[in-house]
């Protein structure tokens, strides 16, 4: 199976920016497992931004868009720094690709990254991939990762793609505030009912939120890829997935 598992600056980083050591060492030695199996794993993870603000001792986020970048720029060397680390005590082999919109939508562009992703996933590679954030701009930027990850799994033809957020999966009010809120286990069809559910909450560091994860699952279930939404807290999720347990939402891709 080939898998693409985008993680969030939340499921990664305190508050502050500093990283959780402990949540992205279990994540990797899972995903190390995963590949061990002999699965396909393709990671889209943010961090950067998040990492810089840590790494540079901001009190915050910046507001303006040379300031994200900076800190994109410095937080993205310690995301691979500390994924290359990570990994490679279970003797994986990290790559760094860095992706701005149109390299997906331009068709030369797209053939080059579909043949290194080729490359590199012969090779047993682990490719790890991030908005190039310093070129991107509002006009072209995917903007949250949760995009970002869906067409990177329909560019790279991934059986499935798991988002792991800071929450369980989508539910029908928002559980921080509504006593009521269900767990959604399974979507077949993403009517405006679903859509509206996204509502726009998001971390303080990073940028996604539900709508942009029900935006992600619109993209990769039109193009026949299950999407699973899980809690990045437990990385014991992503066995369940591989398992074929049930954890959080999973999104089923339309067959034509
Ligand atoms: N590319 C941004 C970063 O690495 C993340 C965007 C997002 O939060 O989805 O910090």
């Amino acid at each position: 199976m080939r898998i693409v598992i985008k993680i969030g600056t939340s499921t990664l980083t305190y508050a502050g920016g500093f990283v959780n050591i402990r949540r992205i060492e279990a994540l990797c030695k899972a995903v190390s497992d995963i590949k061990n199996a002999g699965h396909e794993v393709i990671l889209v993870s943010s961090g950067a931004i998040g990492m810089g603000v840590g790494k540079l001792h901001l009190s915050k986020k910046p507001s303006d868009i040379a300031g994200k970048q900076a800190c994109a720029a410095v937080g993205q060397c310690e995301l691979m720094y500390t994924y290359d680390k990570l990994f490679g005590e279970y003797n994986h082999t990290v790559a760094q690709i860095l992706l701005t919109a149109p390299d997906l939508s331009c068709e030369d562009r797209l053939a080059k990254f579909s043949n290194t992703m080729s490359w590199l996933l012969g090779y047993g590679v682990l490719p790890i991939i991030n908005e190039n954030d310093t070129v991107s701009t509002e006009e072209i930027e995917f903007g949250d990762n949760d995009t970002l990850a869906a067409r990177v799994a329909v560019s790279a033809k991934a059986d499935l793609l798991v988002l792991l957020s800071d929450i369980d999966g989508l539910y029908t009010a928002d559980p921080h505030t509504s006593r009521d809120a269900a767990l959604i286990t399974e979507v077949r069809e993403l009517d405006d009912e679903i859509m509206a559910l996204g509502g726009s909450a998001g971390s303080a560091l990073g940028t996604g939120g539900m709508v942009t994860k029900l935006r992600a699952a619109r993209i990769a279930t039109e193009a026949g890829c299950d999407m699973i939404i899980t809690n990045g807290e437990s990385p014991e999720n992503l066995y369940a997935v591989l398992d074929g347990v049930a954890v959080g939402t999973r999104f089923y891709a339309k067959r034509n």
